[in-house]
């Protein structure tokens, strides 16, 4: 074979190969028609390299945002620089299906993109060529592993009993707020609130029964509250809610439409009817409470002020009664 042969079979193969890569190849000219598609696009996209050759890729696509896409090829034309974008910017360029089975989930193909300029024998740019990547698996991958993270991190926030806020997270969440009021000094308030004789309870009617009525305490206090509200599970049968922009005399309010409701309940376990009451203590935060901590102690001594006048009652820190 001659040398001039071999190096016609050498191109012929390569760009036999291109054609059949798995990484779609489009060249551009200047005025932005298509040069070139390979396989790859034209299994993607249905057109036959014949039926786009010359097109305006804007006419094809019309996926493809004009202004950034000129803007982004210019800068390859001028700099004689490569260019990128990956899909966490722009999820694609060609919208395309999304066949892969195991990644199912996407409904379109994502990409990453790399402009090549072209250069001509006398150095300049004429053409660029575009390498499109379908990158799903790693979106989808990584967007899964996102949605998990984000599931995952609710999750250890979350008391699995009541779906309130357990008792880390709740006291990150006070000691922000705590924060928060030493720069406003809007008003807030702690109300924390323990079943009363709950013992009882589980000792009657068994642990099962002890938790439908922790459940139903929580459900009524999630009722009761608002969205800028925290609560959280405390301890056992100990809830700790916290009132934004809530003042003394509104969250006593508050204290005593929860305990009247929670007294006129009855909570139903198959064919046992249970009724319960609940002693609350409240503080609002001020200038004599010192961190978060003290702010907790300073509730608590309301409700144990609470369970000592008798039970079933709502009992404000001793300094602000
Ligand atoms: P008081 O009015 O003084 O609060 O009396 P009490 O009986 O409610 O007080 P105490 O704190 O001594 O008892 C709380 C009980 O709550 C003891 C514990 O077995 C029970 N408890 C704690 N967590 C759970 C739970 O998740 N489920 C159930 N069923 N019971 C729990
Ligand atoms: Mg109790
Ligand atoms: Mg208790």
């Amino acid at each position: 074979m001659t040398l001039e042969k071999t190096q016609l079979n050498e191109l012929h193969w390569l760009m036999e190969m291109l054609h059949n890569i798995d990484v779609g190849l489009v060249v551009l000219d200047k005025d932005f028609k298509i040069q070139i598609f390979n396989g790859f696009m034209e299994n993607h996209s249905g057109l036959l390299p014949r039926e786009v050759k010359g097109e305006l890729i804007f006419n094809l696509f019309d996926e493809i945002p004009r202004d950034w896409f000129t803007r982004k090829a210019e800068s390859v034309f001028l700099l004689k620089n490569k260019a990128f974008t990956i899909w966490e910017q722009r999820p694609y360029l060609f919208k395309f299906d999304s066949y892969r089975p195991v990644t199912g989930s996407a409904d379109h193909m994502y990409q990453n993109t790399t402009f090549i300029p072209l250069l001509s024998s006398t150095g300049e740019v004429t053409h660029l060529c575009l390498l499109v990547y379908d990158v799903t698996d790693n979106a989808v991958h990584k967007q899964n592993l996102k949605k998990a993270n984000e599931e995952l991190a609710i999750l250890s926030q979350t008391d699995g009993l009541t779906q309130l806020f357990n008792r880390t997270h709740w006291e990150e969440c006070l000691l922000a707020e705590f924060k928060r009021w030493g720069r406003s000094q809007n008003p807030s308030s702690l109300v924390m609130l323990d079943i009363d004789h709950f013992k009882n309870v589980n000792d009657s009617y068994g642990h099962q029964v002890g938790d439908e009525v922790i459940r139903h305490i929580s459900a009524l206090i999630k009722q009761h509250v608002r969205e800028t509200d925290v609560c959280g599970r405390y301890g056992g049968e100990e809830f700790a809610i916290l009132l934004a922009d809530t003042g003394l005399k509104n969250a006593y309010i508050f204290a005593e439409r929860l305990r009247k409701e929670v007294e006129a309940a009855v909570v139903k376990y198959n064919d046992i009817d249970i009724k319960y009451t609940i002693s609350i203590g409240i503080a609002e935060v001020d200038e004599s409470i010192q961190n978060h901590e003290a702010w907790i102690e300073c509730s608590d001594a309301a409700l144990y002020r609470a369970k000592e006048s008798g039970r079933n009652k709502v009992s404000l820190h001793p300094k602000q009664s």
